[in-house]
């Protein structure tokens, strides 16, 4: 353990993000022992949709799968007491250093599964609204694609900005689709160095998958090789949910 985490321990101690449980001030976990369970259960069910462990799963939404070489995720993501919701939610809140640590680690040992080598890509995320950002104190998707290009010994690069636009909730479907479109650019400076890269873009959720087909777009369009999708969660409808597996 740290020197500076057992100091930093002592004046903060360390909760459990799913329980809320306090931990020993030794521990460096973002998750109890048995809400440590809960999650690794979770990550073994299975995608409605291909039936394999969601870490395996390459789904994506219709018009996604098209642009992107990988989409790649963790588990299903529930609005219902799960440890993986949980987690999703403190970090949009909390600029927990151990809650930032673990998602990456678990990231990254699923993206190096899957692609092999990483340390020739160029780590970016989708972000979140300047707003938003400044008003809860941190940008979740960048902290965690900051510390996997760090794990990958690869580059890393704020290439998309988020603009303030209409807040999504209030509008319609149809809406939603154009408001999202004109919610991201490419980052003025972030245009010479996306060409013929290989891109991993991050984003904790993916559901109708719009967001991150918006940002895709932009990134090909720079000219980047292939862009792969990465998230911690993905959301599937309510008649289609993560099996256990058959065992
Ligand atoms: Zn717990
Ligand atoms: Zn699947």
């Amino acid at each position: 353990m740290r020197v500076g985490d057992l100091v930093l321990n002592l004046f903060f101690p360390p909760v459990c993000v799913s329980c809320k449980e306090i931990l020993p001030y030794t521990e460096t976990a973002a998750l109890c022992p048995l809400c440590r369970t809960r999650y690794e259960k979770e990550k073994s069910f299975h995608c409605p949709e291909c039936h394999m462990p969601h870490p395996e799963c390459n789904c994506a939404p219709k018009g996604l799968s098209r642009r992107t070489s990988q989409t790649i995720h963790l588990v299903e993501y529930v609005k219902e007491e799960s440890a993986s919701h949980d987690m999703i939610v403190y970090a949009k809140d909390h600029l927990y250093e151990y809650l930032f640590r673990f998602l990456a680690s678990e990231l990254y040992a699923v993206l190096a599964e899957r692609l092999g080598e990483l340390s020739e890509y160029l780590f970016t995320y989708v972000p979140r609204s300047r707003e938003k950002s400044a008003a809860r104190g941190v940008d979740q998707s960048k902290e965690v694609a900051k510390r996997l290009a760090k794990m990958a010994d690869a580059d890393f690069g704020s290439l998309l900005i988020h603009r303030d636009t209409v807040e999504q909730k209030h509008l319609s479907a149809e809406e939603r689709k154009q408001n999202t479109k004109r919610s991201y650019d490419l980052r003025e400076k972030s245009k010479d160095c996306i060409r013929g890269r290989h891109i991993i873009v991050y984003d904790d959720v993916i559901t109708t998958g719009a967001t991150l087909l918006a940002c895709v777009s932009l990134l090909k369009q720079a000219g980047a090789a292939d862009v792969t999708v990465l998230t911690f969660g993905k959301t599937y409808r309510g008649d289609q949910r993560s099996k256990t597996p058959i065992v």
